[in-house]
């Protein structure tokens, strides 16, 4: 470690001029809330965004920029102790990275909070701190480089301005960093989840598509537009004009298409790859402009013959051949296949569904290129830092399947957050053989299990609505739910609630009481978004197209196995039962996201939306936990080596036992004997003025 003795000490005398407490477990009235939210408030009030409780850092989004997070406070925090220095999301990253080391093990970090909280913000700025802060070979440059600059083209063609945040991630996000022995990083993993493709064929009033999109048309040079067939007016196409709200104050598309280009050519995208992606993009925004009318049989004629031949060259594909896809269904019949017309909403859905599919499949493709670009080059033993960023828990006016399937992986999270840091405390105190009182906490398991349960589910009965013959809708999805949920504490409808909450519920709904609130789902859409079917001659023209990453993303195989692929919810529950999975296997570290208020306003502290965060996301119990038995805990090694001073037996040296020395360090100090206990490796203090007490000595010395 590159630990610097005159830092620790700047340091220390930085943490305390500072205002407030800097770590909530030192926070003598800690069982109230209000004090705990007095402590946040005036810290927010000072830019001091950053608090921890132990080693869990909460952070609040100012909604400004602070001059926290340059060069030179990278430096400051660098292989410096974790609680010398103001709390800082540089601090956590450092101290997960030269424990990793120290340990040799792998270790995650868990950003969590509602949209727009700064979770992507604070996931930048741990990899931005790696970045800097790690030692480099030369040829490892390029890998750093590629970890940073994978950030805007996946934010370019998967973010998108909501109602909650401007630039909302709408897929999940996990990324692991390898480093080897020594500590350079050597390579990256990403895995993306549950895309939410809905946003490309239709966008709620304020919200806007994917940003590419924009970028595309606002800043794409004149050349490549006319190649693509573009015009450069946002309101010429229809998937991009719905929202009414193509240009956002805080968003620069221009500059962010240069960052994006630049990126590409970063992670090493070639012409050809280029070339191709955005010919995709341009086909998308045609294929929007198709639109269909009603002939007198009741069938779909195709309007839009000009869009589709563009969609048709840029994606390769035989014009004919789409256009019938896009208005016929092929049936097999006995021995030959019949076609037969669509209507108008039918064609309609095959439009949409084949929009959605080329942008989704693409944004896979994406991934999986970057992922080959950060491939690890160093065969050595290595271990990871995995960063999870994932979309937060949202509540819309209106929420659908995109809003159940968001909800529901926040509430796995939690879920998991609960069963670490409960068990890791287990676990802490058991191995240092000290004795603890539990301390009850609200558990989300209940709801995890009345949406993912075997059989039972909410999942498990949609799924078996759409795999249902006939005539399941999204009204007879809701019956059967009402069936089977009965009276559940976390389940409500229109029909089983009682009467003062029956006139807050439409008959299309379904409410769910979220560990984070009640969010009530309008079932419009489920069935459909769940099956997320698409043709299968449509998925024919495409596998026989001429553009490189269309055709792989549409292999042959899709077409010949005809067995009936897994529904969207389902994918993603066992994408997020592996996700659950990888992580419990590592160490954890968790940031808790607060949003400060809801209107993006700069310095704002709303004191009602902080304490429901402060609520749900059981950051009290999480304190409570932290101090059931012991407030503060140290190695003996480290607590020896600040205290030393303040004994003529430990200082300057102690020869003996670190253990013996903080005994005689704490006696002499005149420590009570109920005030602490010795583990096996750690000294555990009951009361945090003891602690005080001794820092306040050691200040004077
Ligand atoms: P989330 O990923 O949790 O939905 P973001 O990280 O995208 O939220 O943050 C939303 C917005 O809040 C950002 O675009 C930025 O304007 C602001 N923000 C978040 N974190 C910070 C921070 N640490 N400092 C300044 N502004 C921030
Ligand atoms: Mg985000």
């Amino acid at each position: 470690m590159h630990r610097n003795r005159k830092l620790d000490l700047e340091g220390a005398l930085i943490a305390r001029d500072r205002v407030g407490i800097q770590d909530f477990v030192l926070l003598d009235a800690y069982t109230s809330e209000t004090a705990f939210l007095d402590n946040l408030k005036k810290r927010f009030s000072e830019d001091l965004i950053y608090t921890y409780i132990g080693t869990l850092l909460v952070s609040v989004n100012p909604y400004k920029d602070l001059d926290i997070y340059n060069k030179k406070q990278m430096e400051i925090y660098m292989g410096v102790n974790f609680f010398e220095l103001p709390p800082h999301i540089y601090a956590l990253a450092d101290n997960a990275y030269h424990t990793m080391l120290s340990e040799a093990n792998n270790h995650f970090i868990l950003i969590s909070g509602e949209s727009g909280a700064g979770k992507t913000e604070a996931s930048k700025k741990i990899l931005q701190y790696y970045a800097v802060s790690c030692p480099s070979l030369a040829i490892l440059d390029t890998v750093r480089d590629r970890m940073l600059m994978s950030n805007p083209v996946l934010e370019a063609f998967g973010n998108a301005k909501t109602l909650k945040n401007d630039n909302s991630s709408r897929f999940g996000k996990y990324m692991d960093i390898q480093f080897n022995a020594q500590g350079d990083a050597v390579g990256g993993h990403i895995l993306s989840y549950l895309l939410e493709k809905s946003r490309v064929v239709h966008q709620n009033h304020g919200e806007r598509n994917f940003h590419v999109f924009y970028q595309l048309i606002e800043s794409g040079e004149e050349d490549i537009l006319r190649q693509l067939g573009l015009e450069k007016n946002v309101q010429h196409y229809k998937y991009l004009a719905q929202g009414e709200c193509s240009t956002v104050s805080s968003i620069n598309d221009k500059n962010d298409w240069k960052t994006m280009r630049n990126a590409l050519s970063v992670v090493d995208f070639d012409k050809g790859d280029i070339e191709h992606l955005f010919g995709i993009i341009a086909s998308v925004l045609h294929l929007g402009n198709v639109h269909f009318e009603r002939d007198s049989k009741g069938s779909a004629t195709l309007f839009g013959h000009a869009e589709l031949r563009w969609v048709s060259k840029l994606l390769s594909v035989n014009v004919q051949v789409l256009q019938e896809a896009l208005t016929y269904r092929k049936i097999e019949a006995k021995t030959d296949e019949v076609l037969s017309p669509f209507t108008v909403d039918h064609a309609i859905y095959a439009r949409d569904a084949l929009a959605k599919a080329i942008y989704g499949r693409t944004f896979n493709w994406l991934v999986n290129r970057i992922n080959h670009s950060l491939e690890n080059q160093d065969p050595s033993r290595k271990t990871v830092i995995g960063l999870l960023d994932i979309y937060g828990f949202e509540v819309f006016h209106v929420n659908s399947f995109e809003q159940f399937c968001i909800n529901y992986c926040n509430e796995k999270l939690q879920q998991l957050f609960i069963q670490l840091t409960l068990k890791a405390e287990q676990e802490e105190y058991e191995a240092e053989g000290i004795e603890w009182e539990p301390v009850q906490f609200f558990n989300n398991k209940i709801i995890c299990d009345l949406v993912e349960e075997k059989h039972r589910g909410i999942i498990a009965v949609l799924d078996e609505e759409c795999l249902r013959p006939g005539d399941a809708t999204d009204l007879t999805f809701l019956e059967k739910l009402e069936e089977k949920m009965g009276h559940h504490p976390h389940f409500v409808t229109h029909m089983l609630a009682d009467k003062s909450t029956r006139r807050s519920l439409e008959r299309g709904d379904f409410r769910l009481l979220h560990y984070a609130g009640e969010v009530t789902y309008c079932v419009v859409g489920f069935i459909d978004k769940n099956n997320d079917l698409l043709y299968r001659n449509i998925k024919e023209v495409m596998h026989h197209s001429k553009n490189s990453i269309v055709r792989q993303c549409f292999p042959s195989t899709e077409t010949e196995i005809r067995r009936r692929p897994e529904t969207v919810a389902t994918q993603f529950k066992n994408s997020l039962q592996k996700l659950t999975e990888i992580l419990m296997a590592k160490e954890a570290w968790y940031v808790r996201c607060l949003k400060s208020n809801d209107s993006k306003k700069p310095g704002h502290f709303d004191d009602v939306l902080v304490r429901h965060q402060v609520k749900y996301l059981g950051l009290m119990e999480h304190l409570r936990v932290r101090r059931a038995g012991f407030a503060y805990r140290r190695r003996y090694d480290v607590f020896l080596q600040r205290y030393k001073p303040l004994c003529p037996a430990t200082w300057p040296h102690w020869r003996g036992l670190a253990a013996e020395g903080v005994e005689t360090l704490v006696k002499h100090l005149g420590y009570k004997h109920d005030e602490y206990k010795m583990g096996r490796t750690k000294i555990f203090i009951r009361h945090p003025r003891t602690l005080f007490a001794t820092e306040d000595a050691y200040e004077i010395c």
